[in-house]
């Protein structure tokens, strides 16, 4: 717990371990003093990240790094955030946790900005290369323990959760800050633990296994002050927490309608070379022509010329004529195997060129219902397309979408529409993963488990150790 308060105590869920078949459910309890939740089994419960850098003997981590490069790299959300702070004075700035780093690589190309990263998974290593960033595999302790390092912005995203002392990580990102500088972190907020928050989100904001705690507003600005920040600001974004810490004032805009240099990143990282991994340089093209597009942004036609050569030089598969390659999609089983035979992102530039196509008087030819093909597969074999995927396929399937009535379309569509009968609502999410008994939550006095079930605890917690290490 979070304040130390022992009474009202209130059992609200149970919730599924992220590893199920070595964890029984976990209980998540409501703080009668300040509304925070917390997992009182976290702390022998909960498995830690690899933070082992070796990912040999795992053939789908590069596929991995692709689809975060592609299309999960945070930069839809992160950006908007962090533009609402005043970046013009952030001349150094810290990520802690920063994966492979895209965010940190938009502040260096966009801000102008030093940049340094913490990320002691093998992301953070693949961020060295790929983007050749300061990514180090270390803790913000280790910063402190070394040379005099100091930074105007230190942010944080779905970090602090995961960590047992989260005033100390304050204290260290505090230690770390240059006198006028501003941390900014999110972090799921109890407030989002309710039966009307859908099961995806509600399953996302829990982590059972992975995560400590979820606070409340109140007591993530106690915990910021105890850290020594003196001016606090703690706003809802969907069942997250966004807090700007400092120790003066911080001038914060509105959010909204901050994500139009995205494809300012994308122009910049789309003309970057990436000879270790060519389809990074391909990915970043594919996102500039996307994320211009959703800007209504003039956009070269030759861009999709580039676009179709570069699918054709990587991976063998021409987007005017997709039929040969028909059949080795549909039976990929998984979200990686899709991405080894196209392109993630290739769907979303596939719709928007077909918008841009009719915008222009013409047909939109094949390339919807291509994109419809895709879509649907990739929901019916892989829900971790869920995020990704769903919205696009949403709009697809709209009266108005951009599908030509050609003999290609046809038959694409009629294939993609008998796979879409099996693709799932987003509601639907990842089903037994929370386990809420009836419509409510069961609210009622929770008292401490007695020791043997922790003692079962860290028994299977050995287990599930010594089956990742093959002892
Ligand atoms: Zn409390």
């Amino acid at each position: 717990m979070l304040c130390g308060n022992t009474r009202d105590n209130l059992l609200i869920a149970r919730a599924a371990h992220a590893t199920p078949q070595l964890f029984d459910p976990l209980d998540v309890v409501s703080c009668g003093e300040c509304a925070s939740a917390w997992f009182p089994e976290a702390r022998v419960a909960n498995v830690d990240y690899l933070s082992t850098e070796d990912t040999t003997g795992d053939p789908w981590f590069e596929y991995f790094i692709d689809h975060y490069l592609e299309l999960v790299n945070g930069l839809d959300w992160k950006v908007p955030l962090l533009e609402q702070l005043p970046f013009d004075r952030f001349g150094r700035v810290l990520e802690v946790g920063c994966g492979v780093g895209v965010t940190l690589d938009f502040c260096r190309v966009v801000w102008g900005a030093d940049v340094v990263g913490l990320e002691p998974s093998a992301y953070g290593r693949w961020g060295r290369r790929l983007l050749d960033l300061d990514v180090r595999p270390s803790y913000m302790a280790d910063l402190l323990a070394g040379a005099d390092e100091r930074f105007d912005l230190i942010y944080s995203t779905e970090v602090i959760e995961h960590v047992a002392d989260p005033v100390q990580f304050l204290r260290e990102a505090r230690s770390l800050l240059t006198d006028d500088g501003v941390l900014m972190l999110t972090t799921p907020r109890a407030e989002s633990l309710t039966p009307d928050t859908p099961l995806g989100p509600l399953y996302g904001a829990l982590s059972a296994g992975a995560h400590y705690f979820l606070p409340s507003a109140g007591q993530l600005e106690s915990i910021a002050r105890r850290a020594g920040f003196t001016w606090c600001s703690i706003t809802p974004a969907g069942v997250s927490h966004v807090a700007v810490l400092a120790g003066r004032p911080v001038d914060i805009s509105s959010w909204e309608g901050r994500a139009d240099r995205i494809a300012d990143y994308y122009a910049v990282r789309a003309r970057t070379p990436s000879p270790e991994r060519p389809r990074c340089q391909l990915g970043a093209s594919i996102n500039h022509y996307v994320t211009a597009s959703q800007q209504s942004r003039t956009i070269d036609p030759r861009h999709w010329v580039e676009i179709r050569r570069g699918v054709i030089e990587h991976f063998g598969v021409d987007l005017d004529d997709p039929r040969p390659h028909l059949a080795e999609i549909e039976q990929t089983t998984s979200l990686f195997e899709m991405g080894a035979v196209l392109p993630f992102n290739i769907a979303a530039a596939l719709y928007w060129h077909a918008r841009e196509l009719r915008a222009s008087g013409r047909s939109p030819g094949h390339y919807g219902a291509l994109a419809m093909l895709l879509t649907s597969h990739g929901l019916s074999v892989d829900y971790r397309q869920l995020w990704t995927m769903r919205p696009l396929f949403e709009l697809l399937g709209d009266p108005g979408a951009p599908v030509g009535n050609d003999e290609l379309s046809s038959a694409l569509l009629d294939r993609a529409h008998k796979i879409a009968a099996g693709v799932p609502e987003l509601a639907d999410e990842v089903p037994p993963q929370v386990v809420v008994p009836g419509s409510a939550p069961p609210r009622r006095p929770w008292v401490p488990a007695p020791a043997r079930r922790s003692v079962r605890f860290v028994l299977r917690h050995q287990r599930a150790l010594a089956a990742r290490l093959r002892l």
